[in-house]
């Protein structure tokens, strides 16, 4: 559809609403300032030029003003209160059975006025009651002249239901006190008093139906509903708020509180604000450094890029030379794929196991653990015959990238494959796969992604690559600057000839790989963690909650995630050995930043940095909750039991990481001496 042709249809649009909503009754045309903002530029100017050719003058109805708005225009105190009180729902309701009484009576009126009615003293009985009723209009009117101050009286038809009332009191009390004979020679007061009656009657229900209508029309201000889920939720707390009492403090806060959290944005953040949680003001300040930490984008600098220790690519000399023939591998042919020693293949056994020790591994593969591992729980699965990959291609893939990881401590091949082992070990042993109902593409796409996730890592953070100004901050604009790059290399890998692992995939198939393996290595980036965590917990507190599959994606990028940070819910010697290895890269950092005259990162100075109390803290605020939201998806109590023995021997730890800390400490000042 043209451009022109759209906006053709949306003066359509706008001037059919205009005549709907320009009928006599209430306000003039009443924009509503929600969805200008989401009116597009061009569409907005012609919806106005529309308003001026069918002189509509776009104003705000005082019913539409919110609290805010109406103390903007000097509706404060008591007044608001009142303001307030005459647009809630009991006061409709008041209003509807006046009305509907006021119809009654005047139907009885007008079917016996000339019987029942005739006699006087009946009659009289009649407009005591018609008085009572016109005098509670009238105080109804009072009070929003009162309340609403000017406003009130900016809309003609309030003026005119005004002018109707007094006119229907004076026939009323003209009636009573004046002699019926003078008065049929003024007028010819009883059929112009009949008909009045029925239009005030008109009228009062008109308001009635009208306020309704705004009511309606500013949840379709276009005709269409283009409001978010999340704007409706706002309305309608804000208009539970408005309509509680003045003195249900507590509940107003409360939803207050909500209103303002919908309204930030930032949903799923980490909660910053600590009142009356943590006493101890070390301990709140420790935490709250872990949730900023762990809830923005970090960020290299190009003189320290030269600094980093350069990759290396590990030798493949552990693996035999694989058949060239279009051999699909299946779980008997793997071992004679790799070349694996007997004490490989043991604890290749505990693959699907929490136990499982990679770095066992990375030694008895002369460090082609990354290839190893992604081939053995690949073929283990039938995985190549499932989705027709020639082992040759996947090896000469996974071969690249496990040579692009760098010889640093921690985000190296052995991380990549403990990765896609942990996560072998969510999906086949703790019922993941079944959970997500995971298909091979996926499931495939998943280990790939496990060993591709922190390709070309070379051991400094975002954070550190965003500070100094790295390529590859500017060429991803500082978002999630390594996820995007572990991403991107891995998938120009497969450009490169023999090497698509993708290539035989229907295009369809290929579509659903690429989308896992951006989703879950993206999810990886850290700055990400609560955000992510808050939305995970949300859906699996909900009813809705659906893992298999509306909630799939969500669901496999946190287990995904909980993978890559899964140090500390593995066995005791396992965790303290990567934990170790994670700090020789972060001091590594620190030294850096340090060197530089720039602010140290956060747990990256070894000067002040005890890894076993930074420990204690990183479980009880990131692994623990994390584990825990898990747990919900998938039963996993081993790791949950390993993440409280492990906290309980970080604890008798400190004294030894004191010690290590004041070594480097004095070390520092032995090397700062020196120079
Ligand atoms: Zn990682």
């Amino acid at each position: 559809m043209s451009e022109s042709r759209q906006h053709n249809l949306a003066i359509q649009t706008n001037t059919l609403n205009v005549n709907k909503y320009s009928e006599p009754g209430q306000d003039e045309y009443s924009t509503n300032s929600t969805n200008d903002q989401q009116t597009s530029t061009p569409t907005k100017l012609i919806k106005d030029k529309e308003l001026k050719k069918n002189k509509i003058t776009v104003s705000r109805n005082y019913l539409l003003m919110d609290k805010v708005e109406l103390e903007k225009n000097g509706i404060i105190g008591w007044k608001l209160n009142l303001a307030m009180l005459l647009r809630s729902k009991a006061y409709d309701l008041l209003m509807i059975i006046l009305i509907v009484l006021y119809t009654i009576l005047i139907f009885i009126y007008f079917a016996f006025a000339d019987t029942y009615f005739s006699d006087e003293s009946n009659q009289v009985v009649f407009y005591i009651i018609e008085l009572s009723i016109l005098g509670i209009f009238c105080v109804e009117i009072g009070l929003h002249l009162i309340a609403f101050k000017s406003l009130y009286l900016k809309d003609f038809w309030n003026i005119f239901d005004l002018f109707i009332i007094i006119l229907s009191l004076t026939f009323v009390l003209l009636d009573i006190f004046v002699e019926n004979s003078v008065l049929d020679g003024i007028l010819k007061i009883r059929g112009i008093f009949r008909l009045l009656r029925v239009f005030l009657l008109v009228r009062k229900l008109n308001t009635l139906r009208v306020k309704r209508q705004i009511q309606l029309r500013q949840l379709t201000a276009n005709g269409y509903d283009l409001r978010s889920p999340l704007e409706r939720v706002l309305e309608i707390l804000n208009g539970l708020r408005d309509q509680l009492d003045i003195e249900e403090t507590k509940i107003i806060q409360d939803l207050n509180y909500c209103i303002k959290v919908i309204s930030s944005n930032q949903l799923y953040e980490a909660n910053l604000d600590f009142d009356g949680q943590l006493e101890n003001t070390k301990d709140r300040n420790e935490v709250q450094m872990l949730l900023q930490n762990y809830s923005k984008v970090a960020n290299e600098n190009q003189e320290q890029k030269k600094q980093r220790r350069m990759s290396k690519s590990p030798t493949i000399g552990g693996l035999n030379h694989w058949d060239d023939s279009k051999f699909q591998i299946t779980n008997d042919k793997i071992d004679e794929m790799l070349v694996l020693n007997e004490q490989a293949k043991a604890e290749l056994e505990n693959l699907q196991k929490l136990e499982f020790n990679i770095f066992k591994i990375q030694d008895y593969t002369q460090q082609n653990e990354l290839i190893t591992v992604t081939s053995y729980i690949l073929a283990q699965q039938n995985i190549f015959q499932t989705i027709q990959l020639q082992y040759k291609t996947f090896r000469n893939f996974i071969s690249k990238v496990q040579s692009g990881y760098k010889d640093v401590t921690y985000h190296n091949k052995t991380h990549a494959a403990d990765l896609s082992q942990t996560f072998y070990y969510f999906s086949h042993t703790q019922g993941l796969k079944e959970k997500c109902n995971i298909d091979d593409v996926e499931f495939f796409s998943l280990i790939v992604a496990g060993a591709c996730h922190d390709h070309e890592h070379a051991g400094y953070n975002n954070v550190y690559l965003v500070e100094t100004q790295d390529t590859l901050a500017l060429r991803y604009n500082d978002v999630s600057v390594l996820e995007n790059h572990h991403v991107a290399s891995s998938f120009a890998i497969m450009q490169e000839p023999g090497m698509n692992i993708l290539a035989h995939l229907s295009k369809e198939q290929y579509k659903r790989s690429r989308a896992v393996m951006i989703g879950s290595i993206l999810g990886t980036d850290m700055s990400k963690h609560f955000s992510e965590l808050g939305k995970f917990k949300t859906r699996v507190g909900s009813q809705e909650f659906d893992p298999s599959g509306t909630d799939k994606d969500l669901t496999l990028t946190m287990l995904f995630h909980l993978a890559d940070i899964s140090n500390s819910t593995k066995p005791w010697d396992i965790c303290q050995k990567w934990i170790d290895l994670l700090f020789i890269e972060f001091f590594h950092q620190g030294d850096l930043e340090r060197n530089r005259g720039s602010p140290i990162s956060y747990l990256m100075d070894r000067l002040t940095v005890n890894i076993a109390k930074a420990q204690i803290g990183f479980l009880d605020v990131i692994i623990a909750p994390s584990y825990q939201a898990a747990n919900l998806v998938i039963p996993i109590p081993s790791n949950l039991s390993n993440i409280e023995n492990n906290k309980a021997t970080w604890q008798t730890k400190f004294d030894e990481y004191e010690d290590q800390m004041n070594r480097d400490k004095e070390r520092f000042k032995l090397t700062a001496l020196k120079l």
